[in-house]
Formats: structure tokens, C-alpha cells, sequence
């Protein structure tokens, strides 16, 4: 592979590009007239401007991102996350302009990206899904009350085509039922072009545990063991660790297999993540990423890894660089996503950044594209880096945290820093194992 153009801002921008000069691969970026400024523009061997500041405008405009890849002639587009990273008429549009697309093929985009599709996959390749309809429901209220009936109130009604948490509704008793079917289904179709919901039971406290998979094209797949990601906001991911606590070899032999067994079903190829509902000892599919994610690096902590580097090598039609044996983890892992907000209203802050110290030492990462005098800009997502330790143990790891979390200094903008060291000295999340509305409780809001 000689050349990359980067789809992306912010920090996994120059996380790609970071992994690309390892490689002695060239990097291109792409950018918005408001992200002149970004860090990895300035570092990338080339860089084109895509458009205006909003995001249709540049980073979700296909044609722009195209016509970037064809006048520096690269050989491949990583689409980072978020954005077009599972659009899989932009994988498509990418592979026919002659360009690999650095990701699974269009049609295994396109068939994770329907949750109903996406199950009844799992299900055929023996991955633990939640009790559910099996499929999409229809407009027979008996059916439907009696499918409730079967799995067993509380459920939960999701679009098929829902994402970023949107698209749900949670029912209790047949009274509200077929009212919020239709309801569910409305809003579907407006917010996801998409009126299908299918039925779940609802599992009332149950942790997020995801299990990351490579896997190339000679039909070789591995999986790194898995991330909990109980600590949300908003079903936002707020803080990750690796592994998840409590989890046995067993549990991670077993489940990881048949993530394994799912990825050669599929025929699937670079970076996934399975997702994972656990409660009361059992694991549940909900779906399936096909991009790198935000908290890969908690995992390359682990494993030693690098994922964007295996992502690349995959694309480019080479085997993975290791086998399962070769996947060994070691100690334990945290991160925090630091974010341009108000800690107590989680407003969004973007400015000037006057001043940042980066914390540091032993076993410290900081994955960010801030410096002094950056301007973070009201636009995009407020995630402005990443605070990544690791330790030999977990109370290790946690104490690392504490203590890099209280060296960041970073003057201008206001960050949740305080928040994020708030749920690092909290008693409940040093034992481990708290579910995925804990931080809400904890912070007053349910
Ligand atoms: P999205 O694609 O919108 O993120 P998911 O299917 O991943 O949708 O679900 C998002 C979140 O909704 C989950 O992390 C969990 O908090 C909640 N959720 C989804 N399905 C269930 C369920 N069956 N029981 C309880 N909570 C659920």
C-alpha cells in the first residue's frame, strides 16, 4: 500500500495516520475550511480541503472525498469512525473508483447495519442474542401481544435500521403495547427512512461487554477478548476499560469463538466489534460495529496490538500479522474520553485551547489532536482526546488514572476532566462490574 487518504477529523485522523508512518505508508488528509488547524493536516504528507464547515458539506460528502482520492492518487481511504465509516454506499462508491476501502465489503456493511438482518446472522452462527420476535413485527396486534407474552414483559421495541441509540422504546405491560409499536414505527421512518422494529425483552441492568475481532480475506479470524463499556451518559460511552471485570477465560474462550465462527460465516474482513448486553452471568448480542472504534486502544494496551495497523494490512490483501495463540493479555487497561463540555451541564465548549499539558509516564497514552493555541470548533463532536493507562493490575491501572487524570491541565475551554475523575475515585466503579445506568444514577439524572 503506498498511499492513504484519511476520512476523518480529530483524534483518530492522526491515530491513522500515526499507524501509516509505521507502516511507510504516505498519508493524505482531508479537511473542512473550519479544520485548517487540525493537527494531523499539518503532519500528513498531503492535504485537501473537502468543503465548508458542516459535516454534509465536507466529512459526509461522498463526491468531495472521491475527487480528493483521485487527484493525489491514493490507494486506499480509511473512514476512521462515525462519518461514512458505515456508509456502505460509500465503501461502494469507494471499491468502484478503483480505491480499497479500509473495511469490511459494502454488502457486510450493509447487512450488520440492519439490526434484524444483523441477528438473525448471529443467531445462524450460534452467537447469544437476546430473547426476542426473530424478526421484524407486523401489524397483527394479537401476534404482537402474544410474542410479548412469550419473551415476557419488560420488552423493548427497536427500529431495524436505529443507531446512536435512537429508536427505542421500552413497553411493561400489554396496555401500552400496540400504541407503542406504532409509535416506534413512526418515528423509525422518519429518523431512519425506515419503518421495520422487531422486540426484545428488556434486561433491566445489564453491563456492556464487546468483544473486538480482526479477520482478513483467506478466511483467518481472531478475537483480542473483550472492553466493558458500562459507564454511559446518554448511552454515550464515557469511560472503558479491558479487560471487563469479572469475566473468566472461560466465558472469553467461549464467546470470542463464536465471534470468531460469526466473522467466517460473513465472510468478514478487518477490524469488528461485537456488542454485548451481560447480565446475571449470560452474554447478548445487540450488534455489531464494522469500523475501528473509540476504545480500541484499551485493547491494544492488553494485547500489543495495533488495530488500525491489522486494519490496513487486511485491505491491502495480506493475511493478519498473528494467529489466536499469538493473543496474549497482559494487565489491565482504562480510558476516558475527554470532552470540550461543561461538567455539570455537559454544554459543549469549543474555543480557544490557551494552554494544555499532556499527563504522562509509565504507561500513559494520550490520543489527541489539541495543542496549545488549537481552537476546538463548535461543529463536530466534543470529544477533544483520550486518556489511555495501563497497569499490571486493575487497582494499578485505576490508580494510574487518577493520577494522569489530575496532571491534564488544559486552559480555555472547559472539559469534563472533573467529571471523569469524579466516577475514577468512585468506590462502586473501583470494585468493578457496574451496570450501564450507574453513571446516571450516580449523577442524579434517572
Ligand atoms: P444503537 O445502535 O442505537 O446504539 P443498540 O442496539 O446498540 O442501539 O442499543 C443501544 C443501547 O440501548 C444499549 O447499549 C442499551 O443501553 C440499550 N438497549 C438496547 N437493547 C436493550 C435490551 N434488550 N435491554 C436493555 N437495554 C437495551
Amino acid at each position: 500500500m503506498e498511499k492513504v487518504l484519511i476520512a476523518n477529523r480529530g483524534e483518530i485522523a492522526l491515530r491513522i495516520m500515526r499507524s501509516c508512518r509505521d507502516m511507510g505508508i504516505g498519508t493524505v488528509a482531508v479537511y473542512s475550511t473550519a479544520d485548517r488547524d487540525l493537527k494531523h493536516v499539518r503532519l500528513a504528507d498531503e492535504a485537501v480541503c473537502i468543503g465548508p464547515a458542516p459535516s454534509k458539506d465536507s466529512y459526509l460528502n461522498i463526491p468531495a472525498i472521491i475527487s480528493a482520492a483521485e487527484i493525489t492518487d491514493v490507494t486506499a481511504i480509511h473512514p476512521g469512525y462515525g462519518f461514512l465509516s458505515e456508509n456502505a454506499d460509500f465503501a461502494e462508491r469507494v471499491e468502484t473508483s478503483g480505491f480499497k476501502f479500509i473495511g469490511p465489503s459494502p454488502s457486510v456493511i450493509r447487512m450488520m447495519g440492519d439490526k434484524v438482518s444483523a441477528i438473525r446472522e448471529m443467531r445462524a452462527a450460534g452467537v447469544p442474542c437476546v430473547p426476542g420476535s426473530n424478526g421484524p413485527l407486523d401489524d397483527d396486534p394479537a401476534r404482537n401481544m402474544q410474542i410479548a407474552n412469550e419473551i415476557g414483559y419488560p420488552i423493548i421495541i427497536k427500529a431495524a435500521g436505529g443507531g446512536g441509540g435512537r429508536g427505542m422504546r421500552v413497553v411493561r405491560s400489554n396496555e401500552e403495547l400496540i400504541e407503542s409499536i406504532k409509535l416506534t414505527q413512526a418515528e423509525a421512518g422518519a429518523a431512519f427512512n425506515n419503518e421495520i422494529v422487531y422486540m426484545e425483552k428488556f434486561l433491566e441492568k445489564p453491563r456492556h461487554v464487546e468483544f473486538q475481532v480482526l479477520a482478513d480475506e483467506f478466511g483467518n479470524a481472531i478475537h483480542l477478548g473483550e472492553r466493558d463499556c458500562s459507564m454511559q451518559r446518554r448511552h454515550q460511552k464515557v469511560v472503558e476499560e479491558a479487560p471487563a471485570p469479572g469475566i473468566t477465560e472461560e466465558q472469553r474462550a467461549t464467546i470470542g469463538a463464536r465471534c470468531v465462527a460469526a466473522c467466517k460465516r460473513l465472510g468478514y474482513r478487518g477490524a469488528g466489534t461485537f456488542e454485548f448486553l451481560y447480565e446475571n452471568g449470560e452474554f447478548y448480542f445487540i450488534e455489531m460495529n464494522t469500523r475501528v472504534q473509540v476504545e480500541h486502544p484499551v485493547t491494544e494496551m492488553i494485547t500489543g496490538v495495533d488495530i488500525v495497523k491489522e486494519q490496513i494490512r487486511v485491505a491491502n490483501g495480506n493475511r493478519l500479522s498473528l494467529t489466536q495463540e499469538d493473543v496474549h493479555i497482559k494487565g489491565h487497561a482504562f480510558e476516558c474520553r475527554i470532552n470540550a463540555e461543561d461538567p455539570d451541564t455537559f454544554m459543549p465548549s469549543p474555543g480557544l485551547v490557551e494552554q494544555f499539558h499532556a499527563p504522562g509516564g509509565l504507561g500513559v497514552r494520550v490520543d489527541s489532536h489539541i495543542y496549545n493555541g488549537y481552537r476546538v470548533p463548535p461543529y463536530y463532536d466534543s470529544m477533544i482526546g483520550k486518556l489511555i493507562v495501563h497497569g499490571n493490575t486493575r487497582a494499578s491501572a485505576l490508580a494510574r488514572m487518577q493520577g494522569a487524570l489530575s496532571e491534564a491541565f488544559i486552559v480555555g475551554i472547559k472539559t469534563n476532566i472533573p467529571l471523569l475523575a469524579k466516577i475514577c475515585d468512585d468506590e462502586n466503579f473501583a470494585d468493578g462490574g457496574t451496570d450501564i445506568h450507574y453513571l446516571e444514577k450516580k449523577l442524579g439524572l434517572s
